[in-house]
């Protein structure tokens, strides 16, 4: 096992992995930009490294200076987190050009999945189903309308890069078609330094199903069982649970298999996720795979006992899984929901600003990751996510209770955030019945304000 590693990256995330290295007596070197000085996961590491000015560019993103760090700071391994450099493969290549060992996939496997048209074409081949849609990227506007003419509108324009739901376009006719490309190209350039696009059916109404796999160097791959991410706002997950109220035994037994089989057929090694969309009649289809640990990791970890920082550290480190498919256990049910610092009456808008009084829930089931602490400044410049609440119970009508009280108990003042509009959301009749999909708050978004306003005036006249 490593001695020592780097994190490259920040907040909640930094602070998960090294905790996970705490307990398993591995050192840690935090890096940090000039606006993360005070930030939580450089005050927890053992040694810390200032790698640049606020902009990711500059900081998270220099590669050069966090390679510089890691060995300067005689470390064997760098974690990338999520975001910034996780999903770079020329990161990858370059760590192991210095000696340094890059805890996820080689670069060729980034390569291979991290492009989404490319990841299409490599799971088709595979006997994976994958949304109907362009053979690889399209170079115009021209091309994409004479795919969507093909398979019929409506359709979904998307970057080959994209990720956090950029550079993304639904397109309903042919007439919007140049307008879309144009902004969906623009985005994804400006997003991800890449305008490459490629077009797939729009799904109506799906669920978001995904799948956490483990594969270690010896070709052993096991599933963890799924997430339904379906409550989004802006192609961005905000509630999570598992199991998903979606899937029968024999559709869970299907997905898990065809996620076994896109890792294998990619030749993956680490912790992956592998994301389908599932339509009205129960027919999945691959969208991508995310060749890093994801946000919502602590769902599974709630329903298995796993630690998945550990399981990528070990698989990092060469060893082979301790566990095969049939010993994976799953317990209840688990709910995850993203703390950001959003305002949803203005469109989800970041609302950076100064922590003040801050209190994160407890007890029996209840789990909090996050990096946030009185005092502590948000920066414009990061994601706006500030903490996530976990919750694990018998049954899912045991977690969901679990959850509207934890939301009770959390406080964060200082800023908006959007634990009101989730606490709401866990009384909705339709997330209770499980029957929901990727438009639940698109459609029941301005309902779910007006109650919230409701509240406040009541509570003003009560004063
Ligand atoms: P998850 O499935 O883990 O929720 P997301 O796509 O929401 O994945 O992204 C996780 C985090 O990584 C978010 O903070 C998002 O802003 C960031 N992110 C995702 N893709 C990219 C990318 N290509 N470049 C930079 N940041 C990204
Ligand atoms: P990202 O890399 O930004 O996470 P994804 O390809 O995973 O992008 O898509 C993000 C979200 O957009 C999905 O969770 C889903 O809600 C929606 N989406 C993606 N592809 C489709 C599709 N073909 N039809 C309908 N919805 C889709
Ligand atoms: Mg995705």
């Amino acid at each position: 096992m490593f001695r020592r590693i780097l994190i490259a990256n920040r907040g909640e995330i930094a602070v998960r992995i090294l905790r996970t290295c705490s307990e398993l007596g591995i050192e840690t070197v935090a890096v940090y930009s000039t606006a993360d000085e005070n930030a939580l996961h450089v005050q927890l590491a053992a040694k810390a490294v200032c790698i640049g000015p606020p902009k990711a560019a500059d900081s998270y993103l220099n590669q050069q200076a966090i390679l510089s760090a890691a060995l300067g700071s005689g470390c064997q391994a760098i974690h990338p987190g999520y975001g910034f450099l996780s999903e770079n493969a020329e990161f990858a290549d370059l760590c192991g050009k210095y000696g340094l060992v890059f805890i996820g996939p080689e670069g060729d496997i980034i390569r291979r999945m991290g492009n989404k048209a490319a990841a299409r074409a490599l799971m088709q081949e595979a006997g994976v189903p994958v949304v109907p849609g362009s053979e690889g990227t399209v170079a115009n506007a021209e091309e994409a309308a004479a795919v969507a003419a093909a398979i019929g509108y409506p359709v979904l324009l998307k970057a080959s890069a994209g990720g956090g739901g950029r550079g993304m376009r639904r397109v309903f006719e042919a007439g919007q078609m140049a307008a879309s490309f144009a902004a969906a190209q623009a985005e994804a350039v400006s997003c991800f330094g890449n305008g490459e696009m490629y077009v797939e059916k729009l799904i109506l109404q799906p669920r978001h199903i995904e799948f956490q796999i483990l594969a270690d160097s010896a070709g052993n791959v096991v599933h963890l069982g799924e997430r339904d991410c379906s409550i989004q706002r802006k192609n961005q997950k905000l509630i999570e649970e598992s199991p998903s109220r979606a899937l029968t035994p024999q559709l869970r037994r299907q997905m898990g298999e065809d996620a076994v089989r896109a890792a294998k057929a990619c030749s993956y090694r680490g912790a992956g996720t592998i994301e389908f969309v599932l339509d009205k009649e129960g027919h999945y289809y691959f969208i991508e795979m995310n060749t890093r640990i994801q946000v919502e990791h602590p769902v599974t970890e709630m329903l298995t006992g796993l630690d998945l920082i550990r399981e990528q550290l070990r698989i990092a480190a060469g060893l082979p899984l301790a566990f095969g498919q049939e010993e994976v256990a799953f317990r209840g049910h688990a709910i995850e929901v993203r703390i950001n610092a959003e305002d949803p009456a203005k469109d989800f808008r970041p609302t950076p600003g100064k922590t003040g009084f801050l209190h994160f829930p407890g007890g029996c089931g209840v789990r909090v990751d996050s990096a946030l602490y009185p005092g502590s400044v948000l920066s414009p410049y990061y994601d706006s996510m500030v903490a996530k609440i976990i919750v694990q119970g018998q049954s899912r009508l045991q977690a969901i209770r679990r959850m509207r009280r934890a939301l009770e108990e959390l406080v964060v003042e200082g800023y908006p955030t959007v634990a009101e509009l989730a606490h709401l959301i866990l009384f909705h009749p339709n997330f209770l019945r499980g029957n929901y999909d990727t438009s639940f708050l698109e459609q029941h978004l301005d309902d779910l304000l007006q109650v919230s306003k409701g509240e406040e005036i009541k509570e003003k006249a009560d004063d």
